[in-house]
């Protein structure tokens, strides 16, 4: 090998340059936890872990393998730094162990949102139960709900037909379905055992088929103030949609529908859970009482805040 080559050879950046530099761009950028988000993108570009990067980090890389990753790396990190979110550029995010595929259509699921399910799941054993998830956005709810929960029957609707494609599609991949459909109606699938998930169009619960009742009902409604949404994060402010967030002038607006809409839905002894806002569990406590129903429960998220209200419907 000539002198020349070696030094071509040898003076390509390293990883932990690339990590530095990727560091540097996004902090420079105003991003939140910057070192974290370049070394995800740095990962995936480079399609490296952290065992490959930490047993090599100050290794020149050479031409072949920075021809097609370092461009794609350096396409991602100036997405991110327009705010993108870092799982829209990463087209998923993990939530309740399970990855979902996410894009600007739906809400990037939160782990705020963990607790939701998590409550459900323990507090709902009857493998027999039908539930319906309202605003399933990707289907993070409804399908980690069939998933872990084994639940007979569960129903995932949303208004957005863009959402309806993202939940399909985890559906598809995440429901294991010995037989499936797609359509008009919605998409359909049924688990070697019997079990089904449907996701459907509807307007909460306007459009849902006539007659259906659930034992359990889910929301994460949009619940933002509507003034509110310019002073959050930019990330969420621009790249969230609006329509997943937006819960109109006090952001109180979906749960009046939701305690009208439910009671005719819900099975004898049917219980909901539904996300709110941290200071929204009041208002949502008493639209739920002059709806009629029973056991109003507050659960609290890791970071402490009211995130959850329960519910019974006898
Ligand atoms: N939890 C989301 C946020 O804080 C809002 C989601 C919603 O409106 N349902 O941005």
């Amino acid at each position: 090998m000539t002198a020349i080559i070696r030094h071509a050879l040898d003076n390509g950046p390293t990883f932990r340059e690339l990590l530095a530099q990727g560091t540097a761009e996004l902090e420079q950028a105003g991003v939140g936890d910057a070192k974290n988000d370049a070394w995800y993108l740095l990962s995936e570009a480079f399609s490296v872990d952290r065992t490959h990067y930490y047993l090599e980090p100050d290794k020149p890389l050479r031409a072949n393998r920075l021809t097609d990753s370092l461009p794609r790396y350096e396409e991602m990190l100036r997405r991110r730094s327009r705010r993108i979110p870092l799982q829209q550029i990463l087209g998923r995010t993990d939530f309740m162990g399970l990855t979902f595929k996410v894009n600007e259509h739906v809400l990037i699921p939160r782990q705020d949102t963990e607790v939701l399910v998590e409550t459900v799941l323990e507090e709902c054993r009857e493998s027999d139960a039908s539930v319906l998830d309202m605003c399933t956005g990707s289907g993070c709810i409804a399908i980690s709900l069939a998933v872990r929960g084994k639940y007979k029957n569960v129903t995932g609707s949303d208004i957005s037909r863009e959402a309806l494609k993202v939940a399909a599609q985890n559906g598809f991949s995440l429901f294991r379905a010995a037989k499936g459909r797609s359509g008009k109606a919605g998409t359909f699938l049924i688990s070697p055992e019997g079990r089904t998930l449907s996701l459907l169009q509807s307007d909460l619960t306007r459009d849902l088929p006539t007659g259906a009742l659930y034992d359990i009902i889910t929301c994460n409604p949009p619940y933002i103030p509507t003034s509110v949404i310019d002073t959050l994060a930019p990330e969420v402010r621009d790249h969230d949609p609006r329509i997943a967030l937006d819960g109109a002038d006090d952001g109180l607006s979906f749960y009046r529908r939701l305690a009208v809409e439910m009671p005719l839905r819900l099975r004898r002894g049917g219980r909901v859970y539904l996300e709110i806002g941290f200071d929204e569990a009041d208002a949502v406590r008493r639209l739920l009482t002059v709806a009629g129903f029973q056991q109003i429960r507050v659960i609290r998220d890791l970071a402490g805040l009211d995130r959850v209200v329960c519910a019974v419907y006898t």
